[in-house]
């Protein structure tokens, strides 16, 4: 029997990335769609997938791995739905209702964190381990967690962009947060830099050493927080942010000093280039992620429904 097409679907606040395959060496369709309005957007999902179901290619299992807040509880009436988003227009959103309806599939729903955690953890980067963070340093700053290997859930899920820091004594920028102030996603993500810069990040110019130790100064504490509460054993680092030359390293310079010989550190710094790491789907960590829990939903599924 061959291998069911499976579905992904990472919607992020400017586009949703969908595909149709199997796995990273077989992705058969691949679609890029603006997010503008909820209604526009999720129609044009839609027809992507609806469009290949007709040419045969339909999908057995969808995976979404979604901007947030999400409801992930299966208990409360709100479950797959887009809650308090700031993004005008999609609060409320069911996006996981709405695209298993229309689709007539099941759909398994994370955040885009957890989707690209889940995916470098199988298919990428952290591949083989069972514990890994993907932290994303773009318009926001988010983190998702794979944790004995399952995407991590709580209460809701994790926020990890929303953890406070302390300040660089040079950085006189009050912070973007809409909700804290000066959270480290307030003080370090694309559009933080962009406000202190006066350009946006992509064009700091030649000289960016000053920036790039900001930077690594504020995100090396968030990577020290999540070292000591989640001993996570890879954090790959992506997003916009993270293309600035020579980052990631001042990042892994900055963790080994700030991790120190406390405790257990080398654990963590003997070996810093592999516990702080590129991804290793290059832009597709979300949408592979999704396509993976997608292969879980349609495994459990297969084996729910075989008689014993
Ligand atoms: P999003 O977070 O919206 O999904 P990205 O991860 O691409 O998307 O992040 C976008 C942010 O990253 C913007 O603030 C942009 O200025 C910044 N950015 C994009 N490319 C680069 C780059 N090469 N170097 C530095 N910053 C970049
Ligand atoms: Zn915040």
């Amino acid at each position: 029997m061959s291998t069911p097409l499976l579905g992904g679907v990472e919607a992020g606040g400017t586009k949703v990335v969908c595909a149709i395959g199997t796995g990273p060496d077989d992705i058969r369709h691949r679609a890029t769609i603006p997010t503008t309005t909820p209604v526009r957007t999720l129609a044009e999902v839609i027809e992507f997938f609806s469009e290949h179901a007709r040419r045969g290619q339909a999908v057995t299992a969808l995976g979404v791995a979604s901007f947030g807040p999400l409801d992930l509880d299966p208990a409360s009436p709100q479950y797959g739905h887009i809650t308090s988003t700031t993004k005008p227009g999609w609060a409320g959103t069911d996006i996981a209702g709405l695209l298993g309806r229309r689709l007539a599939v099941p759909v398994a729903l994370d955040t885009d964190v957890n989707g690209a955690a889940y995916g470098e953890a199988r298919w990428g980067a952290a591949r083989g381990l069972h514990n890994a963070v993907y932290l994303t340093v773009g318009t926001g700053i988010g983190g998702g967690a794979v944790v004995a290997g399952r995407p991590l859930r709580g209460l809701i899920h994790t926020e990890m962009g929303h953890l406070h820091v302390q300040r660089h004594p040079d950085d006189s920028y009050r912070g973007g947060c809409p909700f804290h102030g000066d959270c480290v996603e307030g003080l370090a993500s694309g559009p933080a830099l962009a406000a202190r810069l006066g350009r946006p990040a992509q064009d700091a110019g030649p000289d960016t050493s000053a920036v790039v130790a900001m930077q690594a100064f504020y995100l090396a504490q968030l990577i020290t927080a999540i070292t000591y509460l989640l001993s996570p054993q890879r954090i790959v680092l992506g997003g916009g942010v993270a293309q600035l030359p020579g980052l990631l390293d001042a990042v892994r310079a900055e963790t080994v000093t700030r991790l120190g010989n406390a405790l257990d550190a080398a654990a963590f710094t003997d070996d810093v280039d592999r516990y702080l790491t590129a991804p290793g789907l290059d832009d597709m960590s979300g949408v592979l992620g999704a396509l993976g829990m997608a292969a879980d939903l349609a495994d459990s599924t297969r084996t729910a429904a075989t008689p014993p």
